[in-house]
């Protein structure tokens, strides 16, 4: 789905770089897209049910416009996201719609704008201008579109040519929706849809019910999570159940980078959580230890880790309390990592058969410490910037930042980690774009043969990330 209404969107300015990067992002534009990191809801494409209207479909579950709204006081009830105490919220789409085009000035210059507005025009071909005075034209042809066969789910799968889709799923997820992937030649190992292992409910002691959520674990696994020893059987349990669904990798979204080796303390901490008896600090040594844990079941099992840190969940109290998690309370912090991950990398960072992909929310640690960690040890990767950073901006500085000391080759490839399901194609699009500037670069100032620079492209947007998650082999 190369874009075709700014053919030149986003490459460089200067006329003899952006012909190169012309040449390079032709490259790539039609290459098939590897999405090894999201959370499309799988129900999605199990069902292949017709969208909802454009504003259920585009606004209400996409916190980074809300969000915005909230920032200039528009309430999000008044956007549609659901209250936690099912406190009634505006469900009309069409009102949705016209009070966030009153607010569409906002996003300017933001990730957010250019995303909807490629996916306007280059997902549902409609060309109109969004503003106040267009916001019902706009949300009619929108509307007329999702009502068309050709905009269910699965035909969209096709159309933006969706290699692999990677969701994310909780242990004790029971993986229906993956079953009928799988029973509809959808799913399963191999499969065009696939799940990810997060089992953060039951490794963070304060994420709400973590001990009803381990008991539930318990059940859904036969083991006794009463025990320490049990509830990492539970865990290796899901994990083969996960595989068999088709995951090649597990995600970790933690607090901090840090890592430790509890040894057999980690059995008395554990004990004292299940009592209800947690102490100060135990929550971030438990997630701690469990990385080490999880590191030696990706040695038995093959699942590429991710490390998600970096996030303050929930920063915003008021909006948790009145809508609970994901809907644009959260604020990165200052995250270390040099420190924090060597007990993890003495053990196993030399290991080539472990797979660790870091992602930041900090853009400092770039070049002071994930690109000297990635360029130094066997088992880790960098994730593409991700979440606040994954603007046109970052994906930029993340090449100048971390190329030189990483190379190209210690990335993982780029994932859009969406929720959004229309705006995957537009997403790695962007990115595909940004490379190819980047590229054009290196090639205009004579530190790139143009061949070595077109086989560089291709391994950044397909090859590379099929081969760090698994999906099949760099050719
Ligand atoms: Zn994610």
């Amino acid at each position: 789905m190369p874009t075709s209404t700014r053919p030149d969107l986003l490459l460089p300015a200067e006329p003899s770089q952006r012909a190169l990067a012309r040449e390079l992002y032709a490259l790539v534009a039609r290459l098939p897209i590897i999405s090894p990191h999201g959370h499309v809801d799988p129900a999605l494409l199990a069902e292949d049910q017709p969208f909802p209207d454009p504003a259920q479909l585009l606004i209400v579950p996409d916190h980074y416009l809300t969000r915005m709204l909230f920032s200039q006081g528009v309430l999000p009830a008044e956007l549609g996201v659901p209250t936690r105490d099912g406190t009634p919220v505006q469900t009309d789409g069409r009102r949705i719609w016209r009070r966030f085009a009153e607010h569409w000035h906002l996003f300017r210059g933001t990730p957010s704008r250019l995303w909807l507005e490629q996916t306007f025009t280059e997902v549902f071909g409609v060309d109109t201008r969004l503003s106040p005075q267009t916001a019902d034209e706009v949300y009619d042809a929108l509307a007329a579109r999702l009502a068309e066969p050709d905009f269910r789910p699965r035909a969209l799968f096709e159309r933006f040519n969706i290699e692999v889709l990677a969701t994310t799923e909780s242990p004790l997820d029971d993986l229906g929706r993956h079953a009928k992937l799988a029973a509809d030649g959808w799913g399963g190992p191999g499969g065009r849809v696939v799940t990810t292992f997060r089992p953060d409910n039951v490794v963070d002691l304060e994420f709400g019910d973590w001990a009803a959520n381990v008991d539930r674990l318990g059940e859904i696994t036969g083991e006794d999570t009463g025990t320490y020893a049990g509830y990492l059987a539970a865990l290796r349990s899901r994990r083969e159940a996960f595989i068999a669904a088709g995951a090649t990798s597990s995600d970790h979204g933690h607090l901090t980078a840090r890592t430790v080796d509890l040894g057999a303390d980690a059995a008395a901490l554990f004990d004292r959580a299940r009592r209800g008896r947690a102490e100060p600090g135990d929550t971030e040594a438990f997630q701690a230890h469990m990385l080490l844990e999880f590191a030696r079941m990706s040695l038995d099992d093959g699942l590429v880790m991710q490390l998600h840190p970096g996030a303050v969940r929930n920063h915003n109290r008021w909006l948790y309390a009145r809508h609970g998690r994901d809907v644009g309370g959260d604020v990165p912090q200052v995250t270390e990592y040099v420190h924090a991950l060597a007990p993890l990398l003495d053990a196993y960072g030399n290991d080539p058969r472990l797979r660790v992909v870091l992602y930041t929310l900090d853009e400092d640690t770039f070049t002071r410490e994930l690109a000297p960690l990635a360029g130094g040890y066997a088992a880790l990767l960098l994730g593409a910037p991700w979440w606040f950073l994954d603007s046109p901006e970052v994906l930029r500085r993340f090449r100048e930042t971390v190329t030189e000391t990483a190379g190209f080759y210690n990335t993982a490839g780029f994932v859009d980690d969406t929720r959004a399901f229309c705006s995957i194609p537009v997403r790695h699009d962007v990115a595909r774009r940004i490379d190819a500037g980047f590229l054009a670069r290196l090639v205009a100032e004579h530190r790139l043969p143009m061949d070595e620079a077109a086989e560089t492209i291709v391994d950044l947007a397909y090859r590379l990330p099929k081969k760090v998650f698994k999906f099949g082999e760099f050719s």
